[in-house]
């Protein structure tokens, strides 16, 4: 067969940077790259109406400016009239158009599509080779080699090995200020604050515009709204976003981390996930970005040790444990839950204040920060016995950030317990208190969160109670839940009773 490109480089939606692996050896002159625009990826779950419109204008930006760089692109848009629809059969129509004697690709962060890739071998005349994708400090090999032979596999531990093999934070081989972690003076509640910051509200230009009109013609039946579409869709604009929440938001992201306010959906988070997770932005340039703040003395210890750890700890974490689980690791349901996941999480048309805040917020805008997600709708979520399958893909379809690699552990492992306590060491249930501790939500919710009984109750209370006394059998024996176990047994069985009861009428409810 006569070649006539060299090479043909697909480049997925979240592979949006010119030094993406599978770039960095080829040659422009001898090389396309392909990108596709391709129903079945905008439609193997329902994605928010934002989470698509921010990606393709992503990676229609990111097409020019990679032509900018030299590189010849051949781009297939979704509404081209000969779209194959998926990635295998863009690539198939690209090999005829193509003759290229290699395709070149780097991994996906999904195993349903890495599998297609595992394909193409077979299905096409020419070498397929796959790259590691070296945007992470961890590779895959290192995880395995720390992760084999440990009896559990604590990100605590873990972050340590990161912030020893990147030098972040450390004095010496010691780490910084003599602490490896400053969580516990990151729980303090928030104050409504004028002066808070607000992330950037890039506005759209031409491409976007033509991108969200797509979108809600095509996608009119997907979750979320494109009213408030305010995502940064370059390089550019993702560093200004950066730069903006280094000088704005940094300084108090560790105190206020787990702090949630009514009507405040970012408070002093970065939001810049989206970016990162699509190659906008470099995790370990902005972490050694936030490191200079520190040193600078503009930002306090305790925020840039906690903004570190959710990126070199937690994100390479969880990406080390989806890949090492492999695919089976969705279809996990330890606490054997089978519940529907209420209807509410699709219109957030709930009187319960804190949920329908959370929700509301994720459908307008494909964001929650990390404290909604765990501690209110997952929380809640674990707390009925919904079907942990069910809570991954509503994950995975509303927030702009989402791809399996990461939504995944967080979700199934984190934030359900459905993996039996691999990733977390205990389930993060909580009753109303804790809501109440960190959010003013209870102040303007129609339940009352002192109550446990009663018409008025806030129903986090009994359900709390209710999925502790359910699943004792397969929690009773975790050292971390022993004081509410012993907290339970030492109520009267009418109180138990009470809860009990006032919990299974919530759920019939529900049903
Ligand atoms: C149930 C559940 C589902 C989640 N799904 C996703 C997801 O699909 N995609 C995603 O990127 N994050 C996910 N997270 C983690 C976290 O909630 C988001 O990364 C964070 O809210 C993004 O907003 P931010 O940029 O303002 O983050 P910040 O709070 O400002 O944190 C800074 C950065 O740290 C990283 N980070 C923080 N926590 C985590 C974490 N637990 N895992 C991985 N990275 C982390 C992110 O890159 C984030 O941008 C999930 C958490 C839970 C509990
Ligand atoms: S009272 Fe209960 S339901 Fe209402 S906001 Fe507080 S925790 Fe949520």
């Amino acid at each position: 067969m006569k070649h006539s490109v060299e090479t043909l480089i697909p480049v997925l939606g979240d592979q949006l940077t010119p030094d993406i692996a599978s770039l960095k050896g080829a040659n422009p002159e001898t090389s396309v790259v392909l990108m596709m625009e391709v129903d079945e990826e905008a439609t193997y779950v329902r994605h928010h109406k934002a989470k698509i419109a921010f990606i393709l204008s992503a990676m229609r930006h990111h097409a020019d400016r990679l032509r900018g760089l030299g590189w010849t692109v051949d781009y297939v848009r979704l509404d081209d009239a000969d779209n194959a629809g998926s990635f295998t059969g863009e690539v198939a129509r690209a090999v005829e158009r193509h003759a290229p004697a290699t395709i070149c690709v780097t991994e996906p962060g999904e195993w349903r599509v890495r599998a297609a890739i595992d394909g193409w071998a077979d299905k096409f005349d020419c070498l397929v080779e796959i790259v590691e994708d070296d945007r992470f400090v961890c590779s895959h090999a290192s995880f395995d080699a720390w992760a084999t032979d440990r009896k559990q596999l604590r990100m605590e531990y873990f972050y340590r090995e990161m912030r020893r093999k990147t030098g972040l934070l450390m004095a010496g081989d010691k780490p910084e200020g003599g602490q490896w972690n400053y969580d516990a003076e990151n729980r303090k509640p928030a104050q409504n604050d004028l002066l808070m910051p607000r992330p950037i509200a890039f506005r759209s230009d031409d491409i976007t515009r033509e991108v969200i009109a797509l979108v809600a013609d095509r996608f009119a039946d997907h979750p979320g709204s494109l009213d408030q579409f305010e995502f940064a869709v370059t390089h550019e604009e993702a560093m200004r976003a950066q730069r903006h929440f280094l000088k704005s938001a940094l300084p108090d992201f560790g105190t206020y981390q787990d702090a949630m306010l009514t009507g405040e959906p970012y408070l002093w988070h970065a939001v810049l996930s989206p970016y990162i997770n699509a190659g906008l932005l470099d995790p370990i340039d902005l972490c050694r970005k936030v490191e200079a703040e520190y040193r600078a003395g503009r930002v306090p210890l305790n925020s840039a040790e906690g903004f570190i750890r959710q990126i070199i700890g937690w994100r390479e974490y969880v990406r080390g444990i989806y890949w090492r689980e492999g695919p089976d690791y969705a279809q996990r349901n330890f606490l054997n839950a089978k519940r529907d996941l209420p209807a509410f999480y699709w219109t957030g048309q709930t009187d319960m204040h804190c949920l329908s805040q959370a929700i509301g917020q994720t459908l307008d805008r494909a964001y929650a920060h990390h404290i909604q997600r765990l501690m209110i709708t997952g929380n809640f979520a674990l707390l009925i016995g919904a079907d942990p399958h069910q809570v991954h893909l509503w994950y995975l379809e509303v927030y702009a950030d989402a791809y399996e690699w990461v939504e995944l552990p967080n979700t199934l492992g984190m934030s359900q317990f459905a993996d039996g306590g691999l990733l977390g060491s205990k389930p993060y249930a909580s009753s109303g208190a804790y809501i109440d501790r960190m959010s003013d939500y209870c102040r303007s919710c129609r339940y009352d969160v002192k109550q446990r009984v009663g018409p008025d109750a806030c129903p986090f209370n009994a359900l709390y109670w209710d999925f502790l006394a359910r699943n004792r059998g397969k929690l009773g024996d975790n050292p971390r839940l022993s004081m509410p176990y012993r907290n339970w047994d030492r109520m009267e069985a009418d109180t138990q009773n009470a809860l009990i009861k006032q919990a299974r009428g919530f759920l019939q409810s529900l049903d």
